[in-house]
């Protein structure tokens, strides 16, 4: 069997000109400021690649380095602006529940506050969902048209994506497995499952023995290493046994920043219309 993989670009770019739309409806450039800590590497290419994309669809991103004390922090988390993003590593001074609720429902685009993940959990319509699962049900729909009656199993349960991801599969009646560390035989629920999603971040994690054959494996995970970035499937070993694997990091990674564009663009207008 061939194995397609899939880079997200095409779709990404579908999502952004929705957004771009939107932004011209509202009349003037969303706000975003994004806090971060500049000498991580990873956090700091991250950053100049969301400036960039942003600025692609009329959203203004402001990158600004964390201050040196929780106090600071805190007063950064709550400036102006449509929307505040704290990128990874976040200081360790802070807490990430205090950040999350210093940013507040309105301007939480990462879909972290309480109130917006509680929104995913309800199935509100208006639900603001952390961006990287969105990307994997939008990656689903595009690939598979309805998730009604799909076996599904997602590995990993982060907060950020496996918890909101299952939910909301559920929303639209996939039959969803999850899995996570402490999982006693990963292989025996993945290899049931006609799609897997993996969003770890252990390297290789997810080889042909953990899959059906002609499954679709939808692959989060980024991890640095040697020889550059690499993700939870390993490549090799799925190839000819997976009839898809997304790219990394050009499979999920793109449809996700186009997602967050749209979360910045909902907290704008909400802001418009309260
Ligand atoms: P996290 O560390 O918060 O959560 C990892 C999850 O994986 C946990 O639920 C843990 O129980 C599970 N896990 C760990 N080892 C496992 C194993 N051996 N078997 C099964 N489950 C295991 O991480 P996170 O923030 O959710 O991010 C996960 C990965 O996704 C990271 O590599 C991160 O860089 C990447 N990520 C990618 C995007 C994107 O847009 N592509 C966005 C966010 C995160």
């Amino acid at each position: 069997m061939d194995t397609t993989i899939f880079t997200g670009f095409e779709l990404a770019a579908r999502i952004k000109q929705g957004v771009k739309a939107r932004v011209a409806a509202l009349g003037r450039r969303p706000r975003c400021t994004l806090l971060l800590d500049g000498s991580n590497a990873g956090a700091a290419a991250y950053a100049q690649r969301l400036v960039a994309s942003a600025d692609d669809v009329g959203i203004e991103m402001v990158p600004a380095e964390y201050a040196a004390n929780a106090e600071a922090v805190r007063t950064q988390l709550q400036a102006e602006g449509d929307a505040m993003m704290a990128l990874y590593p976040i200081p360790s001074f802070i807490g990430r529940d205090e950040v999350a609720r210093l940013i507040g429902p309105e301007r939480d685009v990462d879909g972290l506050h309480p109130l917006n993940a509680g929104g995913v959990l309800l199935g509100e319509r208006n639900a603001r969902p952390p961006a990287t699962a969105r990307a994997c049900v939008l990656i689903l729909e595009e690939l598979l048209g309805s998730l009604k009656g799909r076996e599904i199993a997602v590995v990993g349960a982060s907060a950020v994506v496996g918890r909101p991801l299952a939910l909301m599969l559920l929303d639209r009646e996939a039959t969803v497995t999850v899995c996570h560390a402490a999982t006693a035989d990963l292989a025996s629920h993945t290899r049931e499952a006609e799609v897997v999603i993996s969003a770890t971040g252990v390297a290789g994690l997810i080889r042909a023995g953990h899959i059906t054959e002609g499954s679709i494996l939808l692959d989060v995970g980024i991890v640095r290493t040697e020889k550059g970035l690499v993700g939870d499937v390993d490549l090799e070993s799925v190839s000819g046994r997976a009839s898809l694997v997304t790219h990394v990091p050009d499979g999920v990674g793109p449809v996700t920043t186009a997602c967050l564009l749209e979360n910045i663009v909902s907290a704008a207008e909400a802001r418009a219309i309260s």
